[in-house]
């Protein structure tokens, strides 16, 4: 007998070979390949008079030969069966590749059920290698709904079919329910045996649907629990009171504008948190040049006037850089010290700023990750910032703030839709900062196809001309740093070469030393060169209000909210600003995503509609943000489900806060396994 623990290769029909298939689709035990959910189905339950068909359907037709049975070898080498089927409400062609078996059951005086996608010809419909059962017999092929499995080369649909079949049939008890008791009554589910056994066989789209609904909420509440654990864990957790936060005030006076409402309002959300001795956990979510520096840098100054430290990690050397800069100039006229620390760091420079860090001179601190990855301790460390610009993951936040017993201050210029929040910073508060300061023009946004290369030519050397600068974003390569370096030299000796010859570009890639990167964009801040080559990868922080071109090539292939922080990087000063989206081809959706561009500067409308457009993996980069691919809920489409589940998680935890109770046994294992990979902590 198996159980779920058993490993797949005991499994009957399954050897050594096909085990290591198997375990390349990431089914090593018995559980894991009960788990292994169905891509797609195949209804053979929809029996279809042929005239009732319609282009792109997979159902079953009955009917017999209204032709002879035409043999042939094809150009190609393949040998191909052709005949012509009716069942007298009209005909069909079917044509069968390299199916010899299927001449030999073919005859002109029987009924045979088909199976399969129906395509036009001409004026006429067809099936390609249909499945065919005579009808006289009634075999295992039709009349029953079967799953398709995401496969892999070597191992096909019914190795999978057969071996899960083989499981569910030799398993040992009920499949373990994960989801407690208490949950899955008031929320109506069904028990895991039963929920899995569906899936794989339903018996109808209703059941099919129920199961589904049972696994996506399973699969949602170990997600949300984990999310809500982590908050779990720094509710026991003591924070640094800062006692005076009236004295913003007086920051906030030293600025040559006013702070926006937005900002405001943001300030005093954080002044309420730090005061606390609980440890704060906020998200600022800005849209580009909304200011969230400032806000930080506000939180940052009250902590510093309390007499306790405060660090701030940006995710590129040269943004922590320009940080320090813009900061330390405005600390120092409050006599406070800044320090700076970053990889790219000469010894002695970081020997200086280490002792100004470890002696407590230094009140704020703004680095790298070296700020993480380092010996360094900081002492007196109230509150730990991370301006997240897009890169980090769940992992590195929490390592930042350390034990826990520090506030926490994530921003990010990406405006998560609340649904996705939800899940990746369900841990967090939000603030908003949804207004941009006063008297900033709209981008004017444009997208072309490649015949207007020239207009575009024209259009930014005259810009160049009347003394404005342009960033050229290099096509999108491979995140390798040394084929990016390599396609930006290129992309720019291009551009050298043709319209722009004589002019002052230069360009800027991740391969480049700090040093070097340094001196590059202090030539194009200080308005030396005229134009800057980059892809995404580099630094997209970094502010210089006399660049007003932004030009993107193959813009197409670009996510919008990407194209969005792109897009960000101009129109931070008095003149009117420009992005150009040249696109390598344009088709229907593409044109469709490019006018979004051109229609909004609201970065929560384009994440919404790149949410929409491209689904949540693809929008926020699985990889980057520990954003789980779901297998059986849709982030989207399932938001109810989510819901539920997030209430329920919250329910376990108000009921047995530690997870001890026999019943929340199994959800406790699922939610430390998940957790793992996102790098938090469960007792
Ligand atoms: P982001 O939210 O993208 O990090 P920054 O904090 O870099 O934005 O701010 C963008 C620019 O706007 C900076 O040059 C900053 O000095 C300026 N800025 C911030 N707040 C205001 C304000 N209230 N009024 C005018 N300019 C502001
Ligand atoms: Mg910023």
């Amino acid at each position: 007998m198996l159980n779920q623990n058993t490993d797949i290769r005991y499994l009957k029909g399954i050897g050594e070979r096909r085990a290591e298939l198997f375990n390349k689709l990431g089914v090593f035990t018995i559980g894991d390949l009960l788990r292994y959910l169905p891509r797609s189905y195949e209804d053979r339950t929809d029996v279809r008079e042929i005239r009732d068909i319609n282009e792109g359907e997979s159902l079953c037709v009955k009917g017999s030969l209204a032709s002879g049975i035409r043999s042939f070898r094809a150009r190609t080498g393949a040998r191909v069966i052709q005949v012509r089927i009716s069942d007298g409400t009209g005909i069909l062609n079917i044509t069968w590749f390299n199916a010899p078996y299927v001449e030999k059951t073919l005859k002109s005086d029987m009924s045979f059920t088909f199976f399969g996608k129906i395509n036009r010809r001409g004026t006429m419909f067809e099936m390609i290698n249909p499945v065919i059962e005579p009808e006289s017999i009634s075999g295992d092929k039709m009349g029953k709904i079967l799953p398709v499995y995401p496969c892999t080369k070597g191992l096909t649909q019914n190795n999978i079919r057969t071996a899960v079949e083989n499981a569910l049939n030799n398993i040992e008890g009920k499949i373990e329910d994960i989801i407690p008791q208490t949950i899955r009554k008031k929320y109506i589910l069904m028990s895991a045996d039963e929920a899995i056994r569906t899936v794989h066989m339903p018996t109808n789209f209703d059941m099919f649907e129920e199961a589904r609904r049972t696994l996506a909420f399973e699969e949602f509440l170990i997600l949300q629990m984990g999310v809500a654990s982590a908050k779990q864990y720094t509710k026991g957790k003591k924070a640094v009171p800062i006692k005076d936060v009236k004295c913003i005030a007086d920051f906030s006076k030293e600025l040559s504008f006013e702070l926006t409402y937005a900002q405001k309002r943001v300030i005093n959300e954080i002044s309420a948190d730090i005061k606390k001795n609980t440890p704060m956990n906020r998200l600022v979510q800005g849209d580009v040049g909304s200011g969230k520096t400032l806000v930080a840098a506000a939180a940052m100054y009250a902590v510093a006037k309390s007499g306790y430290t405060s660090a701030l990690m940006a995710p590129t050397e040269v943004l922590a850089k320009q940080h320090y800069k813009s900061l330390s100039k405005l600390y120092a006229k409050f006599g406070i010290k800044t320090a700076f620390l970053s990889g790219g760091q000469k010894a002695a420079e970081r020997r200086e700023n280490t002792e100004l860090i470890e002696s407590g001179e230094a009140k704020v601190v703004i680095g790298t990750h070296a700020l993480i990855t380092g010996k360094i301790k900081i002492p007196n460390l109230a509150l730990a910032i991370t301006d997240e610009q897009h890169r980090f993951g769940v992992r590195q936040r929490t390592v930042l703030s350390g034990e826990g017993d520090v506030h926490t201050l994530v921003m990010t210029a990406t405006p998560i839709p609340r649904t996705l929040s939800l899940i990746l910073y369900g841990d967090l508060d939000v603030s908003v900062i949804d207004e941009l300061p006063p008297g900033r023009k709209p981008i004017s946004t444009m997208a072309v196809g490649e015949n207007s290369r020239k207009k575009v030519e024209n259009f930014v050397l005259k810009k160049l001309d009347e003394g404005r600068q342009a960033y050229f974003i290099c096509p999108l390569v491979e995140e390798s740093e040394a084929i990016e370096a390599n396609a930006v030299e290129t992309y720019l000796a291009e551009l050298k070469k043709g319209a722009y010859k004589g002019r002052r570009i230069e360009a800027l890639h991740g391969r480049m030393k700090p040093a070097e990167k340094e001196k590059i964009m202090q030539r194009f801040a200080s308005g030396e060169t005229e134009a800057l080559v980059s892809t995404t990868v580099v630094e997209v922080g970094v502010d210089v209000p006399n660049a007003t071109v932004m030009v993107i090539e193959n813009a197409e292939r670009f996510g919008l909210s990407q194209l969005h922080q792109l897009r960000g990087r101009v129109g931070r000063g008095e003149h009117q600003s420009y992005c150009i989206l040249i696109c390598g081809i344009m088709g229907n959706t593409i044109a469709e995503r490019m006018k979004i561009m051109c229609d909004t500067n609201d970065g929560f409308k384009i994440s919404e509609k790149d949410l929409e457009l491209r689904g949540p993996g693809e929008f926020l980069g699985t990889r980057q943000h520990g954003l789980p691919s779901m297998k059986a809920g849709n982030l989207i489409s399932d938001m109810q489900i989510l819901r539920d589940a997030h209430n329920a998680a919250l329910e376990i935890f108000d009921e047995d806060p530690t997870l001890s109770e026999p019943e929340n046994a199994k959800i406790k294992d699922c939610i430390k396994k998940n957790m793992e990979n996102m790098g938090n902590i469960l007792n």
